[in-house]
């Protein structure tokens, strides 16, 4: 067993995963890692070498890539090769393409090996994803499974867009969300489901306050029992 704290959190597009990592994080001065912004840097980057569908290519491409992941004044910066791509990776067009890139084994190993390493980092992380809680750290010291409502989740995707200045119907991002969801949770390779051991919590109608609340409960009482002491930022 590590002696930092791992908080892993998984959950379908939409259901509060990266709103409510950022603020635990901050709170509790741990490391923030957004698992997705690394599979959808692969995607983007397969879309402008135009590899998308080649799996053999893609994992080719993921051997070379040197990524880092980090959280720089609120937001996930993800640098590939040198190469900023943090306003590239939340495309529609990233969008549509990611899941499909997600599904490929190869892919899958190498960035599960690196996050496995970013996780030992620091005196804690939070890490958020599909497979967290399953495969990455099934062993985490605190296991959370976010949902929310399908128009819930539509919604808060619709505003993050309008608030980047592009504004996209809900029927179409719900219509994305969906499909992502349902490649997510059927693919052979770590699914999206719940951990059995996960708690379960219902966004849809909670503020982001009880939300993030809830969840510092359970660090807190992970960190009683291995003897760590918190310092947390209000
Ligand atoms: O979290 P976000 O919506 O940015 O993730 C984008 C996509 O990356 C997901 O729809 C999923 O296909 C993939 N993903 C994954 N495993 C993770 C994180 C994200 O397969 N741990």
């Amino acid at each position: 067993m590590s002696n930092n704290l791992i908080i892993a959190i998984d959950g379908p597009a939409g259901s509060g995963k990266s709103t409510t990592a950022k603020l635990l994080a901050q709170k509790l001065g741990f490391l923030y890692i957004d698992t997705g912004a690394m599979y959808r840097a692969i995607t983007f980057l397969a879309l402008r070498h135009s590899i998308i569908g080649n799996s053999d290519k893609i994992i080719k491409l993921a051997e070379k890539c040197e990524i880092q992941v980090g959280f720089v004044n609120g937001e996930t910066k993800i640098i590939v090769n040198g190469e900023d791509l943090t306003g590239k990776i939340r495309s529609l067009e990233v969008n549509k393409n990611v899941s499909n890139v997600s599904k490929i084994e190869g892919l899958r190993k190498i960035l599960i090996k690196k996050q496995r390493e970013m996780g030992k980092k620091g005196v804690g992380v939070v890490m958020e994803g599909r497979d967290i809680t399953t495969v990455v750290f099934p062993d985490a010291d605190v296991k959370i499974y976010l949902t929310a409502f399908i128009d819930e989740r539509a919604k808060r995707r619709a505003k993050e867009f309008l608030d980047t200045g592009t504004a996209i119907s809900i029927n179409e991002i719900k219509k994305n969300l969906e499909q992502r969801d349902i490649i997510d949770s059927s693919r052979e390779t770590s699914p999206l489901k719940k951990a059995d051991d996960a708690l379960e919590v219902d966004t849809s109608n909670v503020t982001i306050d009880e939300q993030v609340n809830i969840i510092l409960n359970e660090v807190k009482k992970a960190a009683d029992e291995k003897g760590i002491k918190l310092n947390i930022n209000n």
